[in-house]
């Protein structure tokens, strides 16, 4: 999937269609939309279930197509306010003469428009008529007045019409509806234009071509890190370890073995990134030597030497910018604050995400943390157990803090 559409994912959509011969083309937006991940829900105006039928649009849309305040035979209804509210944002396409003038005004004489005069989220219009109608100073001024309420247009295409008049009018093509919503929503993210370097998972050390040096490190932290700096906006490289988890999808990933491919790999990465986070379990040491073939089983003991891999951090906190930031994990099971303190110190980092092994179902591989962070000045914000994703978006809060 492209990267930008994964904007879509999980968006809850309220998808209004007037009655329009654009109307078809509501279909294919449902389409692409849904195939985008979005939740979407069809409002459909009385008029507009003349064009295209609720079966295709409820089909489509994976959900049942609302066209009432209220089932007749059931008495069940449904309810505007509750349907505003769920939207993320809603989208009016096609937008008819009729009810965008009923917008402007405040007429509320249909689900679709009782739902308009209730949303508190962003409200997508994309008109679709005739030219002569679209050019008309009422339309045009209802047009002011649905821009000066804060909704925005999605201006209609120029082209052939169902008149047969040739002009401005037509909806606009649901590829450039979608990708109209995606630049949108992308314009309010926080880090749209930063790069973000993150690393996860562990790094295995080569006993031999069978065995090795590692840790228990899932790459939930660093992966749900990763995701979350990806959804504000940043174009994010993540450098992964072989780690358990599916890696998020809207980012570029580098997938690595052992320490030296992480530090070659992230070298290759510094320098353009705004942005770096290593929370990778990286080993400390390494085989000294990797055995070509498998070693046998022969001594009662055997040992083996190890040396020590290079500290990917300590050598970015050497190169580092004063533009970048760079933030650093410390899991410590004794001492935490005092060790955190002197690696924040050491390796030159902007914080450091302090967690504790000591507390229970929080680290490697739990799908929760508890951390503190640790600022430069020493300051410390300690917060309470929470899933990784949130921690994530904890993480992320500060980073948008320090980039202010
Ligand atoms: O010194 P310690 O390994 O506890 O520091 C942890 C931090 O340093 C983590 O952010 C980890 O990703 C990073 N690190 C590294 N290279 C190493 C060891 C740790 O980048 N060889």
């Amino acid at each position: 999937m492209h990267v930008s559409r994964l904007m879509l994912k999980d968006k809850k959509i309220l998808l209004g269609v007037c009655g329009s011969i654009a109307a078809y083309k509501a279909a294919l937006l449902i389409r692409l939309l849904v195939k985008a991940g979005a939740d979407v829900k069809v409002i459909m105006t009385p008029g507009s279930v003349n064009f295209i039928t609720p079966l295709t649009l409820s089909t489509l849309s994976k959900n049942p197509v609302l066209t009432d305040y209220f089932q007749v035979r059931t008495g069940e209804w449904n309810n505007h306010v509750d349907l505003a509210l769920w939207a993320d944002f809603i989208v009016i396409a096609p937008a008819s003469a009729n009810t965008i003038a009923k917008f402007a005004v405040g007429v509320c004489d249909n689900l679709l428009s009782a739902v308009y005069l209730s949303a508190k989220s962003k409200v997508y219009i994309a008109p679709a008529m005739d030219l002569d109608m679209w050019v008309h100073p009422a339309t045009q001024a209802n047009i002011e007045k649905l821009i000066s309420y804060g909704n925005i247009i999605i201006n209609p295409a120029s082209g052939e019409l169902a008149s047969g008049l040739i002009g401005e009018g037509r909806l606009a093509e649901p590829e450039d509806i979608v990708q109209f919503l995606i630049s949108d929503i992308s314009k309010a993210l926080p880090l749209l234009g930063k790069r973000a370097l993150v690393t996860a998972g562990p790094t295995y050390e080569a006993i031999d071509p069978v065995r090795f040096v590692g840790n228990y490190s899932s790459g939930k932290m660093g992966f749900a890190i990763a995701e979350e700096l990806a959804n504000k906006g940043a174009e994010v490289t993540l450098i992964s370890g072989p780690a358990s988890e599916q890696p998020p999808l809207n980012l570029k990933l580098i997938s690595i073995t052992s320490t030296d491919e992480m530090l070659e790999a992230v070298e290759r990465n510094f320098v353009k990134s705004d942005i770096i986070v290593m929370s990778a379990a990286v080993a400390d040491y390494k085989p000294k030597k990797e055995a070509l073939e498998k070693i046998k089983k022969v001594d009662t003991e055997f040992s083996l030497e190890l040396t020590k891999t290079p500290d990917i951090l300590t050598l970015l906190g050497e190169k580092k910018s004063s533009k970048q930031i760079l933030i650093g994990f410390a899991l410590e099971t004794e001492n935490e604050e005092e060790n955190a303190i002197k690696k924040l110190n050491r390796k030159n980092l902007d914080f450091i995400v302090l967690n504790s092994l000591r507390d229970k179902d929080a680290g490697f591989k739990s799908d929760y943390n508890k951390i503190t962070i640790i600022n430069r000045d020493l300051t410390k914000e300690s917060f309470a157990l929470k899933t990784k994703k949130e921690v994530a978006v904890d993480i992320c809060r500060k980073i948008f803090q320090l980039l202010k």
